[in-house]
Parts: C-alpha cells; structure tokens; sequence
C-alpha cells in the first residue's frame, strides 16, 4: 500500500502504528477520549519544558494555519501594533492574516536567505514604542532558513513585548525552551516533527497572557480563549475534534519519547540533513540556505543546471520510492527535500544513490 515514502515538511512519513490508532471510531464525549486529549496536552507542555502553572496548551481543529489565525485573532486586539519579521511564504502568510483582520501591523521585511539584523530591530522598536507584539516563524519552511530565535526572544523580553513564534516545522524535531525563551504563545501541528497525520494544531500560551484574551476574537470558531475555557474544563473540544487524528497524535507522541525526546530525534534529522547536503553537494546540487542558516527539516537546493528539468527529476525519484517538494521561491529556481518524519539514514543514503544515478544518466 505504501509505495513511496513523503520527503515533504508535513504531511509527512507516519509510523505503521501511528495509522493503527485510525483503525478504531472513538466518540467524543467519552471520557476514555477526553482522558487521550489531557494526557497529549500535558505531553506538549512537557515538550515545551513548561508548567502547567505558568503556561497551557490549547488544540485547535484544522491544519497549521487555522491554529497561527487563532493566535493572531485572540491575542491582538484592534488597540494593539504587531511588528511581524518576514523572510518566506509563512511570515507573509501572518501578514496576510492581519490584514484580514484588520490588525494594526508593521512589515519587518528581509530577504529569504538572511537574518533579521539585530541592530535594525532594535531601532525599530526604539522608534515605534507602539508595538505591543512581535511575531515570527522559527524554521521559513519556505527556504529552511532557520531563524535566530535566541536573539528575537531577548529583544522581546528587554522591550516588554508580547511575543509570538510559529514553530510548526520545528516543534519537537529542535529543543524550544518556551519559558526560557519567554515565548507567549508557540504555534505547531499534528503533521510536522512529532509526526502525527495532519488534522490540528496547537498552541502553547502563556497563562497569564491567554488570560485577558476574553472576548477578543472576532471569529467564533478561530476563538482560542474560549477553545481553551472549554477544553480546560474537562478535555472536552469545542465542536467536532478529529478524533482519529487525535488518537494518532497521541501513539506519535509516545513513540518520540520511546525514541529518545527531543535530543534523539534532533540527532536523527540533523544527521539526515547533514547527508543529504553532503551527498548532493558532490553531485553539483547545491543548497540556497549558507550552511550556518540551514535547520535541520527542510533543504532548498538549486537546479543543478540550465537543462534540469524538474517534472522529470520528480518522476524519476518517485518511481523509485520518494516524493520531493517544489521549490518556493520566484527568483531562483529551486526544489526542496523536507528530512523529517518516519526517515531514517538508510532512506537517505537510497535517496541519495538515486539522484547521483539520475544525474549520472542525465550528463550522458
Ligand atoms: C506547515 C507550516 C504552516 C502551516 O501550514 P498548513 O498548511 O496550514 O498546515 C505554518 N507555518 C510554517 C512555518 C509551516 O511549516
């Protein structure tokens, strides 16, 4: 049934046993199902390296970018600024989200392959002493770029700002210390490191903070502070819960703490990244992101040459077992290969035979 194994950033490659859990219709006012979302809520709280004193975990239906939306429409309010760094599809994606909104914002915009510049935030935040809340992807699933969250979360806490991270292809594949960080409210799904099937996300919120968002949220369904009210009371969701997904998500996050946490299952990606760049390098595909950049879930590389043709390369690859990404970027031509998920070296090493074979029938 399974006859290729997906290399793309979410969805992505799921355990036989994580599917298993599918295999059995659960019903959702049954405190059997209830009992499964407290315990995955304590689970990430743990992930997170927080306390159910200082911090909370909501679930919010749908796939990644219903959970940011909810975050966005809860946790601002209309007398609010946001300043939101942009350097991807994702970063723009908030912006979007704000304007729909009708948030008060402010575009901090660099190009793909860099680091938002310290100093420059810094005079932003000097200068518009109205920003209230800083919002920022960790890993631009767009590029890999994986930005420097140490940096943002300092300024933010010297400024006394809110602060907002999107997480979603690095939480649980990279150690996120939410409280050291001060992060306020993180943001990630089901189908991304901890490798569950797609259907939620999360968020992990400050208590404090979620605390006076009653009542902001200008839609009903994207309402995080009554999602939690309600899912607090007793893991009861609000409206339908995917209760197959939520049942998957459940076996995945008992599978990362069999694999070890965090620390193991960063040491797996990395090392599949690691080959991958490596391998691909001495075939002449090289990747977009500077190596100091680079996260360890998802590689851009650059076509090879002026006569590669994605669609065949694609192709090829697939009928030997692996689905790629397109690229994302409109300047450069690019493809991607996302390294997390149900990967292991040997995946990597058989992916990488492929493409030098590739490339070898291709430069005769
Ligand atoms: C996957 C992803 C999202 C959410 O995407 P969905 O398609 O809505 O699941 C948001 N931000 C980042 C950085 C992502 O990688």
């Amino acid at each position: 049934m399974n006859n290729y194994k997906l290399l793309t950033p979410g969805p992505l490659t799921t355990t036989k046993s994580v599917k298993e859990e599918m295999l059995f219709d659960r019903c959702t006012w049954d405190q059997d199902y209830k009992d499964i979302t407290q315990k995955i809520r304590s689970q990430l709280l743990a992930l997170a390296g927080a306390t159910n004193e200082e911090y909370t975990v909501v679930l919010m239906q749908g796939s990644g970018t219903f959970a940011v939306e909810s975050v966005m429409n809860t946790a601002i309010t209309d007398h609010d600024k946001s300043l939101i760094i942009t350097n991807g599809a994702y970063g723009e994606r908030i912006v979007k989200m704000a304007k729909y909104i009708g948030l008060t914002f402010r575009e901090y915009s660099i190009p793909y392959n860099e680091y938002p510049n310290e100093a420059e935030l810094r005079s932003i935040l000097d200068e518009d002493q109205e920003i209230t809340h800083i919002i920022m992807v960790h890993c631009e699933t767009t590029t890999g770029i994986l930005n420097p969250i140490e940096v943002v979360a300092n300024l933010s806490k010297s400024y006394g700002k809110t602060l907002i991270i999107d997480a979603m292809s690095s939480f649980g594949g990279m150690e996120i210390n939410v409280p050291a960080l001060g992060i306020d409210y993180l943001i990630s799904s089901a189908n991304k490191c901890i490798q569950g099937v797609p259907g939620f996300g999360f968020v992990i919120a400050k208590l404090e903070k979620l605390l006076t968002c009653e009542g902001n949220s200008r839609s009903l369904s994207l309402d995080l502070y009554d999602q939690w009210k309600e899912m607090e009371n007793d893991g009861k969701w609000r409206y339908t819960s995917p209760t197959h997904v939520v049942a998957a998500f459940s076996k995945a996050m008992d599978e990362l703490i069999e694999e070890g946490g965090i620390p193991a299952r960063h040491a797996r990606y990395q090392n599949n990244n690691r080959i991958l760049r490596e391998r691909l390098e001495k075939v002449g595909i090289h990747a977009y992101i500077a190596e100091e950049k680079q996260s360890p879930i998802i590689t851009t590389f650059l076509f090879p040459n002026e006569q590669f043709n994605f669609e065949d390369f694609y192709s090829y690859v697939k009928e030997r077992g692996f689905v790629l990404y397109p690229g994302k970027l409109t300047d450069v031509d690019t493809f991607r290969i996302g390294n997390i998920g149900e990967i292991h070296e040997e995946d990597i090493q058989t992916l990488c035979n492929i493409i030098e074979e590739y490339m070898g029938v291709m430069a005769k």
